[in-house]
């Protein structure tokens, strides 16, 4: 009998369908108005009737059966197909990070003094107690060593100590470089201090230091104030006050007219109206004289500015912590 012939034939082939070519090949073969199956229906044509209606069915049953064994193939093969990889298609995105905020604050003050002509540069992390202290004014038995030394400096064995400002890397570069020199140290340092909100062991500072003859205080002014306006993307307006630092002569903290206020008063400030916002002054002679140079020919002026406390402000951060916790709930949010 045909039909079980082609009815084993059939399902021999669905078995060993390997690809979409199989697949149409079957299709033509066995089920299309001229394949095999239909053909089935030209033994019945002469039959009598009561034959005809039995084989019949047979053959529509076999037709049936064969189309789900097929349908059930053909799906399979769809999705064995959308499973394999193509290499034309895009790829998927990749979660690349982003860069940490004080890095881009950094970034965003090295492009601004590199506007002014401003070179930066790097100093050792680890640092020798000349460069840290002596150079910069700060002899043995100095006030400023014992605030600094007795209690806040990383000791290192051999004598080196965690540097406690950038201005140590001042007096390498004074040796280095020739007048005018114009250069930015942006870096981190180290505090042994009590850690709160508002005080880290390790955070960023960013030096400035400018050499050349005929520096004064208005030109340190000048540069503060248009670093400031460009950072804050508004008119500033600064006032310096005295203070002291033993390697600068003199000595100022920077105030900013209160950018939340505008002078009037408020919390941020205060009520002061002001916000202190960096230390400066011009460059010790003293310093000058370390740094190889001749104090009487050459002035400079010179400034230490937190990384740290303008992103603060800048992000509405409220703890100092945050940013070497690894939060990665803190981080992505920048
Ligand atoms: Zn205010």
């Amino acid at each position: 009998m045909d039909i079980e012939n082609i009815k084993k034939e059939a399902l021999d082939k669905l078995e060993n369908i390997k690809d979409s070519v199989d697949l149409e090949s079957f299709k033509r073969d066995y089920l299309s108005k001229k394949g095999k199956i239909r053909d089935l229906f030209s033994l019945v044509k002469d039959l009598p009737i009561e034959e005809k209606k039995t084989l019949g069915q047979k053959i529509n049953q076999l037709a049936q059966e064969i189309e789900e064994v097929f349908l059930l193939k053909e799906k399979d093969f769809i999705k064995e197909k959308k499973e394999e990889i193509d290499l034309t298609l895009p790829a998927k995105p990749t979660d690349l990070g982003s860069l940490h905020p004080i890095t881009q604050i950094r970034r965003e003050m090295e492009r601004i003094f590199q506007l002014m002509g401003f070179s930066v540069v790097e100093g050792p992390e680890i640092e020798d107690e000349w460069h840290n202290f002596d150079a910069l004014n700060i002899p043995e038995g100095h006030p400023a060593r014992d605030a600094l030394s007795l209690g806040k400096t990383f000791y290192l064995k051999g004598g080196n100590v965690l540097r406690t400002q950038t201005s140590s890397a001042q007096v390498r570069y004074m040796k280095k470089m020739k007048p005018p020199i114009r250069i930015i140290v942006p870096g981190k340092v180290y505090r042994y201090e009590t850690t709160d909100a508002s005080h880290e062991t390790n955070f960023f500072q960013l030096e400035g230091l400018l050499i050349d003859e005929n520096v004064s205080v208005a030109n340190l002014k000048a540069v503060l104030k248009k670093f400031l306006e460009e950072f804050f993307k508004r008119e500033v307006e600064i006032r310096l006050r005295p203070s002291y630092f033993p390697f600068t002569e003199p000595s100022f903290e920077v105030d900013m007219l209160c950018t939340v206020c505008d002078g009037k008063g408020c919390a941020a400030c205060k009520r002061t109206g002001w916000v202190e916002i960096l230390g400066a002054g011009m460059v010790h002679p003293n310093v000058i004289k370390n740094g190889g140079l001749d104090p009487k020919k050459y002035k400079g002026f010179a400034f230490g500015l937190s990384i740290d406390r303008p992103t603060m402000m800048k992000y509405k951060i409220n703890d100092i912590r945050l940013f070497h916790s690894g939060n990665l709930n803190f981080l992505k949010q920048f």
